[in-house]
């Protein structure tokens, strides 16, 4: 079979104002941190884009006393109806400066600029329209009249979707009235610094957002910090873990988005053109670095070989490549590190006796790459269908009957999504409904919305981020449990006085 040849057809990086180093963005400048500099690289050629200030824990100190005191003078005093006003700006911006921001994520992430572009983008600027409409109606929230915000909200975040997290966990902390610090990833800071100017541009009142950049121990130092009232956490189980050790028994307010090992069961009856459309976004889609990524295949026995060859057919046929070009379906790995673990989980999936089958794509000199993958004859207890590769590689089950496919979907520590292929609503019901997992898809798969709730069960973590719920989990009710500390700072009960942002 031959195919069409594209032309390359690159996105420009001119419209890129990059500088050639990065501050910390505390009280609404950037200046440097007490921190070992590091450099942000493309994970498509290791060619360096820019320098970026490390935070140490003074520096954490000086961010979270910014955050303290704009939402002590400023934030939790304004209105909802005001701090509405500013998300919307912000929103617009984001719309403003979708393509920069787009080029930047897949120049810094290393995902395909056609994902930035019509997916991670347009999201970002959906989260901050959808909760700019919450600022003022935060009675109906679910939490009884006049709910309060919580105070200061540490929050620390991924690489595998950098601008979107950053959306999820600061425009809900916003509408509820909250200031906030957050930590990107260290291996993908460049669209939180941009976000940073844009809120500059929005005229965003000094402290009420922080972002400051660096590793790991920057986050612990964050999530550690005893004025940080609320702590949102997108990352590993691991870390999650140790995050959850750290603040248990504080006052403070936790959710974990973490890992996942999504079952994407296909039954016999269902539409199967759309379903191998479905299994490759499931598992493809941003490299397969995506907490809700369909890594398991469950496929019932009867279709599991024409199931296979046609999902072989389609896998030929992704281009891999330069992630700033628009043909290119498959990016780049972010990190030499996670492409040491995608392949080290390969290569005890072979070990274990699973069938390996890689599509045959032309694998660039520079940068890290993995080929889409497939394993067939996968079995439970293998560490391919039981740990998170978070890469490009699909483990293939099978199963005979729902009650099968239900035990073996479920059979995981995590419990982050799913998605059901059937051509039978009732089918649907009754398998969503014994599914152990926050999020179910069926018939289609990785959709987000802003109005619909995000999150896991086991492992996978606690908390949802997204709709009312997302929203609840920055607020506290009007009138104080006993339970609670009197120490609380939260002075939302006296909104409404503060000037009135532009709109
Ligand atoms: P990671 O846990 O290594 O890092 C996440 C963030 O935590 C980074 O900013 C990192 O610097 C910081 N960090 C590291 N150690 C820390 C510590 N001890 N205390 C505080 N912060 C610390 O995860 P990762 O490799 O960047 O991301 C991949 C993981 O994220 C995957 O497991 C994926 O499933 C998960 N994820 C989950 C969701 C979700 O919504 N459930 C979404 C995206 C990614």
């Amino acid at each position: 079979m031959s195919f069409l040849e594209y032309a390359p057809a690159p996105e420009s990086k001119a419209i890129l104002n990059l500088r050639e180093s990065y501050g910390l963005f505390i009280d609404g400048e950037f200046a440097g941190g007490g921190g070992t500099p590091f450099q942000t690289i493309s994970p498509s050629d290791e060619s360096v884009i820019a320098t970026v200030s490390a935070a140490d824990e003074a520096d954490i100190d000086r961010a979270v006393a910014a955050a303290r005191r704009a939402y002590d003078k400023v934030w939790s005093k304004m209105s909802g109806r005001d701090r509405g006003k500013y998300l919307f700006r912000i929103a617009r911006l984001v719309q403003e400066r979708a393509r920069e921001l787009a080029v930047a994520e897949s120049l810094d992430n290393g995902k395909p600029i056609k994902e930035s572009r019509d997916v991670d983008v347009p999201l970002v600027a959906a989260w901050f329209f959808y909760y700019a409409g919450w600022a003022d109606k935060l009675d109906h929230a679910g939490l009884g009249a006049n709910p309060r915000s919580l105070g200061v909200a540490g929050q620390v975040i991924p690489w595998n979707f950098p601008l979107l997290m950053l959306a999820w966990k600061i425009a809900p902390a916003l509408a509820a009235g909250n200031t906030v610090v957050l930590k990107p990833a260290e291996t993908t800071p460049l669209s939180a610094l941009l976000f940073a100017e844009i809120l500059q541009q929005a005229d965003l009142p000094p402290g009420v957002v922080n972002i400051v950049t660096g590793a790991g121990a920057a986050g612990a130092a964050l999530v550690r910090h005893p004025d940080v009232d609320k702590v949102a956490f997108t990352g590993s189980t691991g870390v999650g873990r140790d995050i959850a050790k750290a603040v248990a028994g504080t006052h403070k307010k936790v959710t974990l988005e973490l890992g996942g090992k999504a079952a994407n069961i296909v039954f016999d009856d269902a539409p199967l053109e759309q379903a191998v459309e479905g299994i490759v976004n499931g598992i493809f889609f941003n490299q397969g670095h995506v907490c809700c990524a369909g890594s398991r295949l469950l496929v019932q026995e009867s279709i599991h070989d024409e199931v296979i060859d046609r999902l072989k057919s389609r896998l030929s046929t992704l281009r891999l490549g330069d992630p700033l070009d628009k043909n290119t379906d498959i990016g780049a790995i972010n990190s030499a590190a996670q492409l040491d673990r995608i392949r080290e989980l390969s290569a005890i999936g072979e070990q274990e006796g699973a069938e390996r089958w890689s599509a045959d794509c032309v694998i660039p000199d520079k940068g890290f790459w993995f080929a889409p993958t497939i394993f067939t004859g996968v079995e439970a207890s293998h560490r391919i269908a039981r740990e998170e590769v978070f890469g490009p590689v699909l483990s293939v089950l099978t199963f005979r009957t729902p009650a099968e496919a239900i035990a073996k979907a479920n059979n995981t520590p995590y419990g982050l999504s799913a998605g059901i292929w059937t051509d039978k609503g009732s089918r649907i019901l009754a398998v969503a409904d014994k599914l152990r997992a926050g999020v179910i898809w069926a018939n289609t798969f990785n959709r987000f919305d802003p109005s619909s709730p995000f999150g896991g069960y086991k492992e996978s973590g606690y908390g949802r981020e997204g709709g009312r719920h997302g929203l609840a989990a920055y607020l506290k009710p009007a009138s104080r449990s006993l339970s609670e500390p009197k120490a609380s700072r939260n002075a939302e009960t006296k909104r409404s006085t503060a000037k009135g942002a532009r709109a």
